[in-house]
């Protein structure tokens, strides 16, 4: 099936969704690295002052384009004309989307069922409009003008991959799908949180789901084209078309940032998380036991931008989803990475110590195999050690 397997890979167009987010600028630029031409979409043209000037020495092998809505029809129209591969990264990460039951949940008596449901397009407009309608859009902007194109690559996350048991502990691969955040985007409550969401919106354009019908007649022409997501659409079209899809599915990504940030509090959602508890001399206040405890499977984001190429490039990646993840961690084991540098890194603020070793005897509740990876794009990985120092060493060329 089709790949972009033939170097020299200049002369090769590649699209680049959001291309101003923290994964995308990586994959922007590995690409560019390994000889593409790369044109980014970014939502405005001053998202793009940024990446042009960072690319600039690439010439014309690097072009912004501007797709100022990703959830209208035939938004991706004439970006996706003339290219012969697209890297659909761009979703919103937020889990601070509007709880459309309120925080106590549909049987609350805090808020009334029949007032939270006029709330739940907050929702489906915050993550899941975009999740949903820019991967089915850009899919169908492919179809319809894409004429040039052999790949498209999708950035999923194993957040559309695993669920969540506290009684035991679970190792998820490609076959998962993460029908529990479905279910409680269905039920509501207090388990709606915003990671479930997050998690919902990533599912959906991802798989897809059919039993949302439930919801009221005002929302249902929104989310019956939910009905159809991703690997739905493929497999429906795939017997006319000379493309096939491939989805990447990562698990928390760290390392440094090459896209606009000035502050910290600029960061993307992950690498905020990773400067509050592990930069931060207080870990922004969180225990111990916190830092011991917490954690998940995590890959550095140049293996990620790495894993996208690849998948334009390998032939066996061909309809394949794939889970990339180099391991299990707990906050701790970054602190004491940190700690571990030498020379330490000079950051304006003390590095947090937690307890050093701590983490060791921490239980991983959720693992993910990744075989499929292995086999498919040989793939290493960095290490815990090293995207600390990389990551370190951008905030101290920060001034952080
Ligand atoms: P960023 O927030 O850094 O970038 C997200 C990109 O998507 C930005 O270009 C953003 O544009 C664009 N975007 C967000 N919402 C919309 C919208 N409503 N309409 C149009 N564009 C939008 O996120 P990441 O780089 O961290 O994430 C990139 C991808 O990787 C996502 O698909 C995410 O689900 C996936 N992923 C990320 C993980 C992580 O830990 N970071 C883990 C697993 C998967 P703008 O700047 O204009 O808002």
């Amino acid at each position: 099936m089709p790949a972009l397997t033939q170097p020299p890979h200049a002369g090769q167009r590649v699209l680049v969704s959001g291309a101003n987010g923290y994964v995308a600028a990586w994959v922007a630029r590995t690409l560019l690295e390994r000889g593409y031409t790369v044109r980014s979409t970014v939502r405005a043209a001053a998202k793009g002052t940024h990446l042009a000037n960072m690319f600039s020495a690439y010439g014309d092998r690097h072009e912004v384009v501007v797709v100022s809505d990703i959830t209208e029809k035939g938004a991706f129209d004439e970006a996706v004309r003339g290219v012969d591969a697209i890297e659909h990264v761009a979703s919103p990460v937020t889990l601070q989307a509007g709880d459309p039951y309120g925080e106590q949940g549909p049987g609350s008596s805090a808020v009334p069922r029949s007032q939270a449901l006029t709330r739940i397009p907050v929702l489906i407009l915050e993550l899941i409009t975009p999740a949903v309608n820019g991967t089915l859009g850009i899919l169908q902007s492919v179809l319809e003008h894409g004429t040039s194109v052999k790949r498209v690559v999708v950035t999923s996350s194993c957040a559309a991959v695993l669920h969540d048991d506290p009684t035991q502990p679970l190792e998820f691969d490609e076959g998962d799908w993460n029908e529990q955040s479905l279910e409680i985007l269905e039920e509501g409550g207090p388990r709606l949180t915003g990671l479930v969401k997050y998690r919902a919106s990533k599912t959906l354009a991802e798989k897809g789901a059919s039993y949302l019908i439930v919801l009221p007649e005002k929302s249902r022409s929104q989310w019956q084209t939910i009905l159809v997501a991703a690997w739905k659409l493929w497999e429906e079209n795939k017997d006319r078309i000379n493309w096939d899809l491939v989805v990447i599915n990562p698990p928390y990504v760290f390392g440094p940032t090459i896209h606009e940030v000035t502050t910290p509090a600029s960061l993307n959602a992950s690498t905020l998380d990773w400067y509050n508890y592990v930069a931060h001399p207080t870990s922004s206040g969180e225990t111990h036991e916190f830092l011991a405890t917490k954690g998940g499977s995590w890959i550095d984001v140049r293996d990620l931008a790495e894993a996208h190429t690849l998948a334009l490039e390998k032939e066996d990646a061909s309809a394949k989803r794939i889970i990339v993840s180099a391991g299990v961690w707990k906050w701790q084991d970054y602190i004491d990475a940190a700690n571990a540098i030498s020379p330490p890194p000079k950051l304006s603020q003390c590095l947090p110590v937690g307890v050093p070793g701590a983490a060791a005897a921490a239980m991983h509740m959720v693992r993910f195999k990744t075989d499929r990876a292995k086999q498919v794009f040989g793939l290493e990985y960095r290490t815990i050690a090293e995207t600390t120092r990389d990551t370190l060493a951008d905030f101290e060329a920060r001034g952080w």
